[in-house]
């Protein structure tokens, strides 16, 4: 079986499905690995390292043509879609639920889609599989090292000759896995952290990581499914957002994280909160995308300082400003989900089986999951009860 190695496309990701270091378990598997021409160059990763690896590097037109799964991180465009033929697999971060239409249209081609992004993530053999924290965990990291950059002043304490540096003060908001990352390597520079989340279990989880976990008076419980945060109530929110305004006062840097799967991201910091806060602080907004993000004045993909001199910054794909680093955990991720759909170097589907059973979108010539069946579902007409 032929698996192909596309090149990104979509704009600013540098990132790539496979590294060379990733081609052995494959190989070993008796999978054949082709690469489209220029596929790793936004890592800087020739296609020399490929070859020399064992793949077989390929212009495009014939690495689409010759696959028989194509692996990718991002989605298709809609050109790289037309390429995809009947029978073909394809496997990235497909986000099915964000664009089901997509899935319609591969679903037409007769194409088998396996978003990675569905991964049930609290199943513990798929843990190797789980590219959403895998991507996460470099997003958290980068999002420091931005805001350490962005700050005027030492993270660290800092004694010499010429006077001292005082520690800088760092919130942490949602404390998943970008947020302990976040935490760590914040508490890796030296600086003071502190964190909230409104999972009560995170507490322990930011304390073992040398963070000082921010109670609030108004005590939310907001676990949700699996793992992850309820949308708060208007009440909830508005109680939450006013303590919060007086701890962001004292931050020197506040990086946010929090996400409620489905929705807009909350507001945690809001217009009076940055106000609050000393000219020369910084934001990052790890949350922010066209829905919003959780700092209430930050521009996602852009950096804005506000009239009192906070800079936020909300980047865009904070995972594909450090490609080489993610593509090898990406790598790691993509391949373990290929290798657990292949038996004897064939693709061997098991529906019954959970992991397949979550992540193959397409299948047949239809949208086989339900999810996205109900996405694409015309809407029910109105009732018919009113009177005439
Ligand atoms: P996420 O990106 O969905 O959200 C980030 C954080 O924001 C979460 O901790 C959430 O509680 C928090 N949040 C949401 N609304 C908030 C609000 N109003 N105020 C403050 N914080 C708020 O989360 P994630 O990083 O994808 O992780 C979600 C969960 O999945 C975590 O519990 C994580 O440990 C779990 N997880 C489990 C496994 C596993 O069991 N194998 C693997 C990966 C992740």
């Amino acid at each position: 079986m032929k698996v192909g190695v596309a090149r990104e496309t979509a704009p600013g990701e540098r990132r790539v499905a496979l590294v060379p270091e990733a081609l052995g378990k494959l190989t070993a598997a008796g999978l054949d690995v082709l690469v489209e021409r220029g596929a790793g160059s936004g890592c800087l990763i020739p296609d020399a390292a490929f070859t020399e690896a064992g793949a077989t590097v390929l212009p495009t037109e014939t690495l689409y043509q010759e696959a028989d799964v194509v692996l990718r991180v991002q989605k298709p465009s809609v050109d790289e879609a037309a390429r995809l033929r009947s029978g073909q697999v394809l496997i990235g971060l497909l986000q099915p639920l964000l664009d089901p239409g997509l899935m319609r249209t591969l679903a037409g081609l007769g194409v088998t889609a396996v978003s990675l992004d569905a991964i049930p993530r609290t199943l513990s053999r798929a843990q190797t599989m789980d590219a959403l924290s895998s991507q996460a965990n470099v997003g958290g990291y980068k999002a420091v090292i931005l805001a350490a950059n962005a700050y005027g002043r030492y993270f660290p304490l800092l004694t010499t000759a010429a006077g001292t540096a005082k520690p800088a003060n760092v919130l942490i908001l949602g404390i998943g896995v970008a947020g302990l990352q976040a935490i760590g390597t914040a508490r890796r520079l030296g600086a003071i952290v502190k964190a909230y989340d409104v999972r009560p279990e995170t507490r322990e989880q930011a304390e073992s990581l040398g963070a000082q976990f921010v109670t609030l008076k108004t005590a939310i419980d907001a676990t949700g499914a699996g793992g992850y945060a309820r949308e708060l109530t208007a009440e909830e929110r508005a109680a939450q957002q006013a303590e919060l305004n007086e701890v962001i006062g004292s931050m020197d840097v506040v990086i946010t994280t929090a996400q409620v799967p489905g929705r807009k991201p909350p507001v945690l910091v809001t217009a009076a909160a940055v106000e609050r806060m000393k000219p020369g602080s910084v934001i990052v907004d790890m949350a922010a995308g066209p829905l919003g993000g959780n700092c209430e004045l930050s521009v996602a993909g852009e950096t804005v300082v506000s009239p009192n001199g906070v800079t936020i910054l909300a980047p865009d794909n904070l995972p594909a400003t450090m490609p080489a680093g993610a593509s090898q955990f990406y790598a790691r991720n993509i391949s373990a989900l290929l290798l657990q759909l292949v038996k004897d170097g064939q693709l061997q589907l098991d529906f019954e089986e959970e992991v397949t059973k979550a992540t193959v979108i397409t299948h047949g010539g239809a949208v086989v999951a339900d999810a996205v069946k109900q996405l694409l579902e015309p809407a029910a007409p109105a009732g018919n009860g009113s009177a005439s």
